[in-house]
């Protein structure tokens, strides 16, 4: 469901008999949880926070007060109303809704940010984005590089459902980057269309991904060579490159 100018909510049906019930990804809104929970007639089972931005965790505390819910977050952040602390490796064993994730702790965004990964699905909150990837707010180039290449390693079938549709200003990003990207192009026109019937770009898949997402390909050749004409001065490795990459998209227009 979507919150704010352009967040989404997930929701994780559980599995089975336990299809009513739901676990919400980051609500930072209540509201538009509550009025899901009503009109599909859903039990919360549970609230999963990435990372402790407000329009990730506003909600939380409504929530979890209204349906007495536990609140899984990340260990290294403040997360209001947090009853499970999570660090990397933990496994989030959600027995009332037959599904299971491993955290992966994903630092670039925020210093603590977690993604959960299970079923097929990763919840990634605000590190990967479809054709972009989080601003680095807290942690370092490096972190963000090395946190993107732990989630692109996933298999290439996983499903992408990051909190942010920003899927048609990274692509225009992306092809500034990558002109001459045959896949990027076409999946620029396919999200403009979708976008334009006000539809949603997400979910993506990490095989996508990897084949048109900047943040992901600083390695490409075409990459490093458009980031070394951008910075007009040879760059030393694959931080560097993502580096310049990530400036360059700061002050893209
Ligand atoms: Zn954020
Ligand atoms: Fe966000």
């Amino acid at each position: 469901m979507r919150a704010f100018a352009d967040n989404y909510l997930w929701l994780a049906h559980g599995r089975g008999s336990a299809r009513g019930r739901v676990a919400v990804v980051d609500p930072g809104d209540a509201r538009p949880v509550l009025a899901a929970l009503a009109t599909q007639r859903l039990v919360l089972d549970c609230i999963l926070v990435t990372h402790h931005h407000a329009d990730h965790v506003g909600g939380v505390t409504d929530l979890a007060e209204r349906a007495a819910v536990p609140v899984y977050g990340p260990a290294r952040e403040s997360i209001p109303g947090r009853t499970v602390a999570l660090r990397d490796g933990d496994r989030v064993t959600l027995e009332g809704l037959g599904l299971a994730f491993d955290v992966l702790e994903v630092p670039g965004h925020t210093a603590g940010h977690v993604a959960y990964v299970g079923h097929g699905a990763l919840f990634c909150g605000d590190t990967l984005f479809s054709g972009g990837c989080g601003r680095l707010f807290e942690g370092t180039p490096a972190q963000m590089l090395a946190s993107l290449d732990r989630l692109a390693r996933l298999p290439p079938d996983t499903r992408v459902y990051c909190a942010h549709e920003y899927t048609a200003s990274n692509l225009r990003f992306a092809l500034a980057v990558e002109p001459g990207n045959a896949e990027l192009a076409a999946y620029a026109a396919r999200v403009a269309d979708l976008r334009s019937r006000d539809e949603a770009s997400i979910p993506s898949s990490l095989g996508l991904e990897r084949r048109i997402n900047p943040f992901l390909r600083t390695r490409e050749p075409a990459v490093r060579e458009a980031a070394e004409r951008h910075a007009a001065r040879p760059l030393a490795d694959d931080v560097d490159t993502f580096a310049v990459v990530r400036q360059w998209k700061n002050e893209f227009r």
